[in-house]
């Protein structure tokens, strides 16, 4: 496992090792979900490329930034079982140095949802994905559906701008207990941690009510919104059920639906979803 540091070092190892690439872009404190895609990853390519980069320009103010945990010993110790190749950790200056002044805004389909409360936050992902993808040039490229409204702005920016990578969506690895995992829910309380759980269980709980032939989104928002305000702990931020491809809210749903949500426990911020 080669870990390059700066663009120059990534680009001699890769000359070196010529062959189909798979890259898998993390923020780092690596869990099984990062694992899943790096495994599949493994499977469908001849080299395989993790960047660890937490990227200042999909963070807004306030802090998150500074306090997202970074753990790049352990998280290399996680990727040795899955022979990993190339590990790509740059320093802020690599990525931006003085005088950038270039970024990549996807329209529609970064407004509702996550881009409506996160601001700027899709501009700083599809920036950073693009010069990921510039940067190690690989055949297939792996996110998580954990991150839908991601996965719908990468694919759209990839379709736009022809960029020629192949998107592999992995499926949401969940704790026993239903949560998603996520690199933020070591910040939640033992408590939180508890209550968390229900995010899932207001998904499941819609999904059943869909597969029970309710295609009515008006009514499918409520069902999960009532689950969640039975723990008094949870803060919704928004509930949704939405076209999987506009990310537009729904009423009738004649070709699958995204059921999406965000909830705060504290100031810590959880996603999840299901695509029906
Ligand atoms: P992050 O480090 O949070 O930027 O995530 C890196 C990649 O891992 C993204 O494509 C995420 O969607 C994906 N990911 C995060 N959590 C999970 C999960 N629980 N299951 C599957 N993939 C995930």
């Amino acid at each position: 496992m080669f870990l390059a540091k700066r663009i120059s070092d990534l680009r001699a190892f890769q000359k070196q090792h010529p062959g189909t690439w798979g890259l898998v872009p993390t923020m780092g404190a690596l869990h099984e979900g990062h694992l899943s895609l790096v495994k599949r990853a493994r499977d469908e390519n001849n080299f395989v490329a993790v960047s660890v980069y937490v990227n200042p320009t999909q963070f807004a103010g306030g802090g998150d930034f500074d306090k997202y945990p970074r753990t790049l010993e352990r998280d290399m110790d996680l990727m040795k079982p899955f022979q990993v190749d190339l590990v790509f950790a740059p320093s802020n200056e690599e990525m931006y140095p003085p005088n950038f002044q270039t970024y990549v805004t996807v329209e529609e389909i970064t407004k509702p949802l996550e881009g409506a409360m996160r601001p700027g936050h899709f501009r700083g992902v599809a920036t950073i994905v693009t010069k990921l993808f510039n940067i190690v040039q690989p055949d297939r490229a792996y996110f998580g559906q954990k991150d839908a409204q991601q996965v719908a702005v990468i694919q759209q920016m990839v379709r736009d701008l022809n960029l020629p990578v192949e998107i592999v969506v992995g499926e949401t690895m969940r704790e026993a207990d239903g949560l998603a995992m996520s690199s933020r829910n070591v910040y939640l309380s033992a408590e939180d941690r508890n209550a968390a759980p229900i995010l899932y269980r207001a998904l499941c709980a819609a999904r059943d009510a869909y597969l029970r032939g309710e295609r009515d989104g008006a009514s499918l928002r409520p069902v999960m919104r009532e689950v969640l305000e039975q723990e008094p702990r949870a803060n919704v931020e928004y509930v949704s059920a939405a076209d999987p491809l506009t990310l537009q809210e729904l009423d009738e749903i004649k070709n699958g639906v995204l059921l999406s949500m965000a909830v705060r426990f504290g100031t810590t911020r959880l996603i999840d979803n299901l695509l029906l």
